[in-house]
Order: structure tokens, then sequence, then C-alpha cells
């Protein structure tokens, strides 16, 4: 059976705002105006049921997110019944976490998450003219201050070491990678995840020209060296991981390396469904054939499933290039989402291809001169 290392439950389907560059809902994918807008008691309780089963028999503990649309959107009454059913049902070494725009943070939503060792981290993309060109309102706004306000909110809670775990920011390549960090410095996160753009060679991710080219590369490039000449910086989870992997350890996290991490993901219906970054590759594309449901379904049969191994196969690379390539170890051949091509399926190198090697070549550069000077 396949192991379960994190469940992301999608506990809203909707969202307070309208990110331009957003797979669930301004991709082409329109399955989120299907399901519930919201986890009912119900489901929670059968998933809640589902996942106690599962974490027996697999014998190994798992990370639940809550996910959305906004999981904040549920407000304190119904999240707190989420996160109390979840932590009733779970044994304690099941972290429970939250991924938010930060908006709704309030402090009902902080003291249940104090109360019940849930952490939050937040999606933040950097300064107010880098955040606001994507993460608008419905009215096409930006949202900076009331992110920075709610992050306001989280940082003056009296747990606020425990509760805020880091951001979450998507790349862009034409901000400038010094004011980023900087401007992510003075905020002083625990950690700070750098994400690709979604996107595919059918589809090219914002700001990438065509694959031969490398803004992505050439700005996390430009970010590592910041980072490696500051005596005292911040955690970047992404260049770590890499980091670690060009010295022959192991990642963290799934988009680079070659450990294949298992995420089983809970939709507001109950519905068992594939990552649903696919959603950006084509409409339905994060849908199993078969109908799976925390409501009919055991969750160790869906991870003893042909389809469920296939899908998690999907995790590496099947092109030849990839399977041939020096840097494979590091690279894993990115995300699943970005080898996507219409007509040709995930079989293809990473659209971030040459954007990945100009990265690795620098950091193995960076890592020789420095084992020649110690
Ligand atoms: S995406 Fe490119 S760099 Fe990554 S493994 Fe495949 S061929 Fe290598």
């Amino acid at each position: 059976m396949i192991e379960v290392d994190t469940v992301l439950l999608k506990v809203a389907s909707r969202c307070n705002i309208d990110c331009r560059y957003c797979y669930v809902f301004n991709m082409g994918d329109t399955g989120w105006s299907r399901g519930p807008k919201q986890m009912s008691r119900q489901t929670c309780q059968a998933t809640a049921a589902a996942l106690t089963r599962l974490v027996h028999e697999q014998g190994r503990p798992f990370a639940v997110v809550l996910h959305g649309g906004e999981p904040l959107l549920l407000g304190a009454a119904n999240l707190s019944h989420v996160i109390l059913t979840l932590r009733e049902a779970l044994p304690a070494e099941c972290a429970i976490s939250i991924q938010t725009n930060g908006i709704l943070i309030n402090e009902a939503i902080l003291d249940l998450c104090a109360s019940t060792f849930v952490t939050l981290s937040l999606s933040l993309d950097g300064p107010r003219h880098v955040h606001d060109r994507n993460r608008v309102g419905f009215a096409g706004e930006g949202t900076f201050d009331r992110v920075i306000e709610g992050l306001g909110r989280l940082r003056s809670h009296p747990d606020a070491e425990f509760l805020f775990t880091g951001v979450l920011a998507v790349i862009d390549p034409e901000s400038d990678p010094r004011e980023l960090y900087t401007f992510f410095k003075d905020l002083r996160p625990p950690s700070v995840d750098f994400i690709y753009r979604d996107g595919n060679h059918s589809r090219l991710p914002e700001g990438k020209v065509s694959s031969s080219t490398t803004e992505y590369g050439q700005w996390m490039a430009a970010l590592l060296d910041i980072y490696l000449a500051d005596e005292s910086p911040m955690r970047i989870r992404i260049l770590d991981d890499m980091i670690k992997l060009v010295l022959g350890g192991v990642g963290s996290k799934d988009g680079v390396g070659l450990t294949n991490y298992g995420v089983l993901i809970v939709d507001t219906d109950g519905s068992v469904t594939k990552n649903d970054t696919l959603k950006s590759s084509f409409d339905g594309a994060d849908r199993f054939l078969e109908p799976w449901s925390v409501h009919t379904h055991r969750l160790s049969d869906i991870l003893r499933s042909a389809e469920f191994a296939a899908y998690h196969a999907m995790q590496r690379p099947s092109s030849p290039t990839c399977l041939a390539c020096p840097e494979l170890g590091v690279c894993g051949g990115g995300m699943t989402l970005h080898r996507w091509r219409d007509g040709g399926g995930y079989d293809n190198p990473s659209v971030y291809c040459e954007d990945q090697k100009l990265l690795i070549g620098c950091i193995r550069e960076k890592v020789a001169s420095l084992s020649a000077v110690t």
C-alpha cells in the first residue's frame, strides 16, 4: 500500500480573493463550481473516520493541511468543528496546519489554532507592487494591505512563534530578487518557500518566453547569491532542499529530488482526487476514473489500487531526456504539472528544465567554491 505523508483537505471550494494565476479558478478547470462551497459536518466526520482507520493501517502519522479555496472562509465556528473532529480522531503526532491568504485571520481563529496546536502558513508574493500584480480581489484591487493586516494579527498573538510557520511566495521573474529577499527578511518569517508559477508546454507560465529561456532560473540564481552572501539568512526551503540534494542528501517536499511523496486529497464533498495543481493541465485532470469518496470507500483500498499507483508514479518523470539527465537526482523532473503538453501528456521534461539546469549549475559552482575555501 502507498504510504501517505500529507493529506490535503479541501474544506472550502471558494475563495475570498481572485488571484490571476490561481489554478483552482483561473486556469480552465471548472470543478470548483460543482462541489459544495464548504465541507459539511457529515463529510468532515466521514473524513476523520477514514483518516483514523488509515493512520492505524499504515502505522505511521501524516500531516493534514486544511486547504481551499480559502479555508478560513469556514469561519471560527465551522473551523472549530473541523479541527476538533480531526484532533479527536487522529493521534497527536499528526500535525495539522492551514494554508491561507491571511486576510480572514482573526483573534477567535488564532485562539482556536493555539489551543489545538494548528499552525498557519501565509501566501504572500512580496512587497505591495509585486504582490498586487496577481493577488487581487474580485474588482481587481490589490490585497497586500489586507494580508499584511492579517499577518500583523497573527504576529501579535501570544503564541505567534508556534502558530506562524512561514510564507509561500509565487515567483514573479520581473521582480527584483534583492528587494524580495530584503522584504521577506524584514518580516522575520520562520521560512519562505518560493515556487514556480503554474503552466506547461502548451500554456507557458507567465514570464517565460519559451521553454528554452531561463527567466525563472536567473531569478533563482540571483536569489541564491544573495542568500549565500547573507551571514544571518532567513530559511528558504527550496534552496535548502536543492543544496542538500547537490550535497547528496534528501529534500523535504515534492518538486525536487527523487523521493516519492504520498499525498492524498479529499475534496469538499468527500471525493478523493489527484493533486489539484494538475487542474492547470486540462479541465478534470485532477479526477480519478473511479468515483472514490470517503463516504463509500476505504482509503487503504484506494491506496492499493492500480489507478492510484499509476497516479503516484507520475511524480517521477518518464521522459527519456529526464531519465538520461545528469541532474535528475536534484531536479527530479520538476512538478508533474509543469511537464504537461497538449497531445503529448506528461511524458516531457519540465517546462522549467532550462531554469532548473541553470540553477543547479550555480548551486554546484557555489558548493565547489565553498569546499575549495574550507
Ligand atoms: S526537467 Fe530537465 S533538468 Fe530536470 S531532470 Fe528533466 S531534463 Fe533534467
